[in-house]
């Protein structure tokens, strides 16, 4: 088969038209292996871009997953350091309540020590006089007075010299708890000092402290003390005076001191009043 183009026959003219068919096939040939190489970059071009895409959100992934621990890390640390500062200040909280406490008991201690005699176990001279106007204003409001006790016990110096300082503290001590069961609730009782007492009847006539101050005289004399092989005895004066109007109670205060010592004056043991009350 000739391949010249100038030769013109008809057997030429169909081997020339089946070669240029084989070139069309050839080249479509070609073509398509072309449009499928094309088509493979374009494949090749996407899945770069895919890996890309792929390569930059996993990037980005463990990029956010490295941010969330490390923020989980921060929040870890943070929890634990709040912790530790609630831990304390509950421990602060606890010695705060504790230490408040611990003042509260002190200053009723404080308290305590400045209103109650320590020997007697009635009130100190300072709490009652304190007491007293309290209770001189809130009665000066209702129209009404107290009555005073002044008491003072007989001949104490000769129980210390005969038996010891220890046992006058023993009669003390016997005669504030004489004292105080002799009285009402609302009454005021008090060491004035030394073998001294006061006592104050809010809303009490006279003629009922009378009473009342006979029947401590009776008792404190019927009274004995176990001392050693022996029973220590004693015995009281008490001058009394009653409060009126808005009186100073240290005038009614000096009244009871002298009739107290009166009581002493008439020998001792006894009950003296000063004088009727103002109004009557
Ligand atoms: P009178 O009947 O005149 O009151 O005589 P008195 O001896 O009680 O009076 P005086 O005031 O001369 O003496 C009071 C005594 O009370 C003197 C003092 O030693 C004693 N005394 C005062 N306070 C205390 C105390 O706390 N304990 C003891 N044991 N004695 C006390
Ligand atoms: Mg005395
Ligand atoms: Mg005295």
């Amino acid at each position: 088969m000739s391949l010249d183009p100038l030769q013109h026959d008809s057997e030429d003219s169909r081997a020339d038209d089946e070669v240029f068919s084989l070139y069309a096939q050839e080249e479509a040939v070609i073509r398509r292996a072309e449009g499928m190489i094309e088509q493979l970059d374009m494949v090749s071009d996407g899945v770069k871009t895919l890996a890309d895409a792929y390569r930059i959100g996993y990037r980005e992934t463990v990029r956010l997953v490295r941010i969330s621990d490390r923020m989980q890390l921060e929040l870890h640390q943070a929890n634990r350091i709040l912790s530790a500062q609630a831990e304390d200040l509950k421990q602060l909280n606890d010695a705060l309540r504790k230490e408040i406490k611990r003042r509260e008991r002190l200053e009723h201690e404080l308290r305590r020590i400045a209103s109650i005699d320590a020997l007697t176990g009635v009130h100190t001279r300072r709490y009652v006089l304190e007491l007293a106007e309290y209770e001189q204003r809130r009665l000066m409001r209702h129209g009404k007075g107290f009555v005073v006790f002044m008491m003072d016990l007989d001949h104490f110096k000769r129980i210390n010299d005969q038996f010891g300082h220890a046992a006058g503290d023993q009669l003390l001590q016997d005669f504030g708890q004489l004292l105080r069961s002799s009285l009402r609730k609302s009454d005021i009782a008090g060491r004035f000092g030394g073998e001294e007492f006061l006592a104050l009847l809010p809303e009490t006539d006279l003629g009922t402290a009378e009473a009342v101050a006979e029947r401590l005289c009776e008792q404190t004399r019927a009274f004995r003390s176990p001392w050693k092989e022996t029973h220590l005895r004693m015995t009281v004066s008490i001058g009394l005076a009653e409060v009126g109007g808005e009186e100073p109670l240290e005038r009614a205060i000096s009244r009871a001191d002298q009739a107290l010592y009166e009581a002493k004056s008439a020998g001792r043991d006894r009950v003296v009043t000063y004088s009727p009350a103002p109004a009557r």
